[in-house]
């Protein structure tokens, strides 16, 4: 299930964080954006459905509209239809890996379950090594800050991300076997937020870890394969 977040502070409760810029706005009209958004796309898809191939709607078209309306240019009778919450929302959605994009039909849609779990599980090296095995002593920091940085990467909204890590660091034991300066995993995951926040990339990090990983020999302890087609980014929604 889809939470409709807050597409600042990301909240899916009824309080925002402070500093919020929708601090004071209700849930439903938080809702109702996205719904507006979503209401578009779906009416849309049906056409694509109906037809060959017919034109699509990129998101920098479905953006413009909305930002185009929202100025009032299309029907001064519709003024305050969309409003600047509508553009962030279509933002946050795109963030969320809701939406995809086909190129070939210039066309924006909302993407399948199956299609977004093949996003948030790593496939490719050095990261996939990472996911599989898990941090081993030598690389648990770049190790761990890789991790935070896929997440960020294939669009993870931060309590995604702790959750997918912790899942992470409990299903290869890694959280167990190892010692660890830091209390918990939520408190390690916390001195990792930076790299979420500011999209830092792991530079060289991944590939680090990924080979100090394979030198010690560890055996996987997660198949990419088995999780593919069985997670999706909604399974680490929840707030815990
Ligand atoms: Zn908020």
């Amino acid at each position: 299930m889809f939470a409709y977040p807050c597409p600042d502070c990301e909240s899916t409760l009824a309080f925002h964080e402070v500093g919020c810029s929708y601090e004071g706005t209700p849930r439903h009209e938080i809702e109702k954006a996205y719904i507006d958004i979503l209401s578009h796309l779906i009416a849309h898809s049906a056409v694509m459905d109906m037809h060959e191939a017919p034109p699509g709607m990129s998101f920098k078209m479905l953006a413009s509209k909305v930002s185009r309306t929202l100025r009032n240019l299309d029907d001064p009778e519709k003024k305050g239809e969309w409003k600047s919450i509508h553009e962030d929302c279509l933002h946050a959605l795109k963030r969320a890996n809701r939406l995809g994009e086909r190129e070939e039909m210039a066309g924006l849609y909302l993407k399948s379950p199956e299609e977004r779990s093949h996003d948030i599980i790593p496939t490719f090296e050095p990261i996939k090594t990472i996911y599989e095995t898990g941090p081993v002593d030598g690389c648990k920091d770049y190790a761990v800050y890789s991790m935070v940085s896929w997440c960020e990467l294939v669009g993870l909204g931060w309590t995604q991300t702790v959750n997918f890590c912790t899942e992470w660091l409990e299903e290869t034991n890694a959280w167990d076997e190892l010692s660890w300066g830091e209390s918990s995993i939520r408190q390690l995951l916390r001195g990792k937020k930076h790299v979420h926040k500011k999209g830092l990339g792991w530079g060289e990090y991944a590939d680090v870890a990924a080979k100090t990983i394979r030198a010690s020999k560890r055996e996987p302890r997660i198949n990419v394969y088995d999780k593919l087609g069985s997670v999706s980014a909604d399974d680490y929604d929840e707030p815990n």
